[in-house]
């Protein structure tokens, strides 16, 4: 259980408060899960339990603001399909088939691995997605209990899709309700999320966002990941992805837009108007050749952008560093973004971005989320740029302690509330049945740009 009163000192405290302060040395003091002081130097404090960050930083728990948990059923898979040469293709010959066969077995196994490596390499908080078309009940359950194990914090929900049926659209919808209704589970909270515009109809857009203002949560959908969405938008609506959203009364500050890679600038001016938020997967867009989202314009009409990772690798620190050097290279331009930024992307953006008022900083009144890296080879100093040593020199695996609502859930590199070896065990059997499952995929199966009606 928490300690009624934790200590953490002995490192540099990057606050992320309005100010971004930075103490050197600092602490950050604990009472009851919320944090009741943040101060230099902290050797005259006492308190029931005392961190040491041996020089390290003290930061707050990282947020990621766009994944799919489920994801690590493809880490390692050797998939016997085509493979695909554009965006769509990845949708219907990777996501899609493995969404198909997918149980609440399979969910809790791949939510226990995320949740367990998220919390090793220094993310507190995540907004996840979750797809299984056929089989939505109960399967949000599965997902808090394993991430409930950890003890880390979820926003958790089921992607609504009528990319087979409006029935299927309904259920998924379904089972978020469900979920939001019994209030979470843990420090498991639920929100509304539909997959993208190309597979959904105003109608169930319409039901969303009702049921996200009932309550009081965010609401998020994939935006112009692909050109496909904006092609679709355009032929059956004869609007832009941004445009046709905000038509449709999706665009408010609940809603959070993964991706938005294919935005014209005048979308973003649309974007800007609304409050939305946008959530940014560098690492995804990489990986599936997507392209590069118009960050700097974004920043510039004053959108409001988190880092996720849309369920690819989970370690945000590696998120962070490809977000900082992807948009440096393509904009030919070593000024592009500031290391500062990137940080902020992936903790008080978030936060906001997800409504999470009291998470995101270290300041007083805020939930206790900390987290202390330091690397092994400590060899040069905090003292310099510290937000360029966050983004450039460290990783996951450098971060020492987890805090999460005041309770350590990771302390010198071992996760307190579960074995990570008994568990990993007991995943990788999951998986393993999971990928015989898998077999051929019937690529193409589904045309996605027809919605069934
Ligand atoms: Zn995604």
């Amino acid at each position: 259980m928490a300690a009624e009163t934790l200590l953490v000192r002995g490192g540099t405290v990057v606050t992320m408060d309005p100010e971004r302060r930075v103490l050197r040395p600092g602490y950050v003091y604990v009472e009851d899960g919320r944090i009741a002081d943040v101060g230099t130097d902290g050797r005259g404090v006492k308190a029931d339990k005392v961190v040491d960050a041996l020089g390290g930083v003290i930061m707050p728990g990282l947020i990621c603001g766009h994944t799919h948990l489920y994801g690590m059923a493809l880490r390692g898979a050797a998939l016997k399909i085509r493979k695909p040469t554009d965006f769509l293709q990845n949708l219907q010959r990777i996501w899609w088939p493995l969404d198909e066969v997918l149980t609440n077995e399979d969910a809790y196994a791949t939510a226990l691995a995320a949740a367990m490596e998220f919390a090793l390499s220094g993310t507190t908080t995540f907004a996840d997605t979750y797809s299984a078309p056929p089989r939505p009940e109960g399967s949000l359950d599965s997902i808090a209990a394993a991430v409930n194990e950890v003890g880390i914090r979820g926003v958790i929900s089921f992607e609504a899709t009528e990319r087979r049926s409006v029935e299927e659209g309904r259920r998924g919808l379904e089972e978020n309700i469900r979920f939001l209704k019994k209030g979470g589970e843990g420090r498991v909270r639920g929100m509304i999320s539909l997959h993208a515009s190309f597979t959904i109809s105003d109608e169930l857009i319409g039901r969303g966002v009702e049921a996200a203002e009932k309550f009081s949560c965010p609401i998020t959908i994939h935006v112009a990941e692909g050109p496909n969405d904006q092609y679709h938008n355009i032929e059956r609506y004869g609007v832009r992805s941004v445009e046709r959203l905000r038509m449709a009364g999706l665009l408010s500050g609940r809603a959070v837009l993964a991706h938005c890679v294919h935005l014209t600038l005048d979308e973003v001016d649309i974007l800007s108007g609304t409050g939305a938020h946008v959530a940014h997967n560098p690492m995804s867009n990489m990986l599936n050749a997507v392209g590069v989202m118009p960050l700097k314009h974004m920043m510039a009409k004053g959108v409001n952008v988190c880092l996720g990772n849309d369920g690819y690798v989970f370690d945000m620190f590696e998120n962070m560093r490809s977000c900082f050097l992807l948009h440096r290279l393509s904009g030919r331009d070593p000024a592009a973004i500031q290391p500062q930024t990137v940080v902020e992307m992936a903790t008080v953006n978030a936060a906001k971005a997800y409504g999470l008022h009291d998470l995101g900083s270290l300041e007083v009144g805020k939930r206790a989320d900390i987290i202390v890296v330091r690397p092994e080879v400590y060899a040069t100093p905090f003292s310099g740029s510290v937000y360029g040593y966050i983004v450039n020199g460290l990783k996951g695996g450098d971060v020492r302690t987890v805090v999460v609502d005041g309770e350590v859930v990771m302390e010198n590199r071992r996760l307190t509330r579960l074995d990570v070896e008994e568990a990993s065990s007991k995943v990788r059997k999951t998986i393993e049945r999971l990928w015989e499952r898998l077999g051929e995929s019937p690529a193409e199966a589904v045309e996605p740009l027809s919605l069934q009606r």
